[in-house]
């Protein structure tokens, strides 16, 4: 197929759009690959300064023993992966991790608790966190399950910046990845982040086994939400022993940066993070990532429970690209 860069282009080229239609997504997918790069790409310069890359550091406050299903999670207690349960980690612990992140370059420091929702009580503990964190010049982000308006506006006032809480996938293939939560209560969870004045980090996962048609499912879902999420990771799937997803087929890193591509075109202004998988990842699929208008990754040497590419390797890899961290 010969496709003429005119003859595809759009004429609001990075314009904010909430009225994308599977189909207008399913055309960006099925695009030659170098057209998609391309727009996406001018997409990326109309927002953003293509040498930059957001770095977020990530750590597990509280790990393992979750009572959720989700099927690729190695803390979900449904699964044995022989991630320990733990307690919720001190405060002065946290932000001693904060400042080690700071120091590494980090500007944004995430927390996640394997929750499928905080209790009160443990989330003043949070609260405490946050503030904390805040304190020494970072931002905040934290990631602890379903909120309830009010526990939204507890972590607001703490000084929470980010709420990350993913769709994970599309809705049609969804219920074949988490049954103990329903994608209505995770839109309920992002509106309550969203009216508590807390920007939200909301993407998914690829890589699970679903369908093309459900990673357009999945983009179109995100671009249509209310406002787009400030910040949307795309994960590669990290299969872990024990978990359900465990034996599938890998994704190829085409669709993977197809899926990255079609993020940054249809939520121009959003911040695309490039997150789980780049352990296994090759310098040059991350490389393309960047070049597809990813503008962001997690730094440091652990995603949670899994691992990350230990910080050296990423400066390496920032400095022969010519990437730099993004000023805040
Ligand atoms: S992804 Fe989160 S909610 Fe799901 S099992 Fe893991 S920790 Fe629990």
């Amino acid at each position: 197929m010969t496709v003429a860069a005119s003859e595809h282009a759009p004429r609001e080229l990075g314009a904010v759009r909430h009225d994308w239609t599977r189909e207008e997504v399913r055309a960006l997918f099925a695009l030659p690959f170098p057209e998609l790069i391309f727009r996406a790409q001018q997409v990326h310069r109309a927002h953003f300064d293509p040498t930059e890359v957001q770095m977020s550091t990530l750590i597990s406050i509280k790990t393992g023993g979750c009572p959720e299903d989700c099927a690729y999670c190695p803390q979900s207690a449904h699964y044995d992966t022989g991630v320990k349960a733990e307690k919720l980690m001190h405060v002065d612990a946290v932000i001693a991790e904060a400042r080690a992140a700071k120091r590494a370059g980090a500007s944004r420091f995430c927390m996640g608790a394997a929750w499928r929702e905080p209790k009160d009580r443990d989330l003043d503990t949070v609260c405490e966190m946050v503030a904390g964190v805040k304190g020494i010049g970072l931002e905040t982000c934290a990631t602890l399950g379903m909120l309830t308006p009010r526990q939204a506006r507890r972590l607001k006032s703490a000084g929470l910046d980010y709420y990350n809480h993913n769709l994970d996938a599309s809705p049609e293939y969804y219920g074949a990845i988490i049954t103990t939560r329903t994608y209505q209560e995770r839109l309920d969870t992002l509106g309550s982040v969203r009216d508590a004045g807390i920007h939200v980090c909301c993407g998914g996962i690829v890589g699970m086994g679903e369908s093309a048609e459900d990673r357009i499912g999945m983009i179109a879902t995100l671009a249509t939400l209310p406002a787009h999420p400030e910040s949307v990771p795309i994960n590669m799937l990290v299969k872990v022993e024990g978990t359900p997803l465990a034996r599938g087929e890998a994704i190829d890193p085409f669709d993977f940066v197809r899926t990255i591509a079609a993020a940054r075109i249809t939520m121009p202004k959003s911040v695309v993070r490039l997150s789980a998988g780049r352990e296994d990842m090759s310098e040059e699929t991350q490389a393309l990532c960047f070049i597809a208008g990813a503008n962001s990754i997690f730094y440091g040497p652990k995603l949670l429970t899994t691992a990350n590419p230990a910080r050296d390797r990423d400066r390496h890899l920032l400095d022969k690209l010519g990437l730099v961290p993004m000023a805040r």
